[in-house]
């Protein structure tokens, strides 16, 4: 598997961390890890076969991650190059997915869910294991930041990856993501964060400690990170571990592909 970090930032507006989006290349097709507004334009930018997505995995509500979703399905409705796909496009998320969407598509009849391809809702529960990609193990974890908010465990033969999207902290989390080769988590702020459903630096690293993965990467930087050395804030935790300042058009090699 292949991870191409398409949005590394939040909500808030910045220059060079667009909102979260995560292009995972597979053996078995491609997934979209949440659809932020502007990650549906970066992985044009990328470079990278959006009109063949196979998958996209909503992690929760809050519309620095699902913000794309209505604009994406806009666009592929008359985009040139999606005109004579026929494969479906799978879109899973926590339950209300679909009221989401279909909400959204009635507002102003957008007709969202007729497409020249077929679109599937799949809506799943904490702890359900599915085949999110065909030889694509997913299983998903609710975690302590919205009520429907999910981290998600992915497997392809030997290779595995979790991303936490949003949390606050959570023990459990780190046995969730045990021994991953990549640990994608959020690490909204540096130091005595101002809210309890994010993370912060040392929450993080301690999660990551417990967790052991083969690699590390924090993502979804508050602008607050902007005048921060990274590695040497993490350099002082002494983990021996690697851990990497996730940046939009990262790309990293998870196990085989
Ligand atoms: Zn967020
Ligand atoms: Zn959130």
């Amino acid at each position: 598997m292949e991870l191409t970090v398409l949005g590394s930032g939040t909500s808030v507006p910045h220059p060079r961390r667009s909102s979260s989006g995560f292009w995972l290349q597979t053996n078995g097709g491609t997934i979209l890890l949440d659809c932020s507004a502007s990650s549906i334009h970066r992985m044009a930018q990328e470079d990278l076969d959006w009109p063949g997505l196979d998958a996209i995995w909503i992690s929760h509500f809050h519309l620095d991650h699902c913000g794309g979703l209505a604009p994406f399905l806009f666009g592929t409705k008359y985009a040139p190059g999606t005109q004579d796909r026929m494969k479906p496009l799978k879109i899973f998320g926590a339950k209300g997915l679909r009221d989401l969407i279909t909400k959204f598509s009635d507002a102003n009849r957008y007709d969202l869910l007729v497409q020249p391809f077929p679109i599937e809702i799949v809506e799943t529960e904490p702890l359900e294991s599915f085949e999110i990609l065909t030889g694509v193990e997913a299983v998903t974890y609710s975690t302590p930041h919205t009520e429907d908010s999910r981290a998600i465990h992915l497997r392809e033969n030997d290779a595995t990856l979790v991303y936490t999207a949003d949390t606050g902290f959570d023990e459990t989390l780190a046995t969730f993501a045990r021994r991953v080769d990549l640990l994608v988590m959020e690490c909204s702020f540096v130091l005595d964060k101002p809210v309890e459903k994010h993370l912060e630096l040392a929450e993080a690293i301690h999660l990551i400690r417990r967790a052991e993965p083969r690699c590390a990467v924090l993502t979804h930087f508050y602008p607050e990170w902007d005048s921060v050395d990274f590695d040497k804030e993490v350099k002082q935790f002494g983990t021996g571990l690697e851990v990497l300042q996730a940046f939009d058009g990262m790309r990293i090699d998870i196990g085989e592909k």
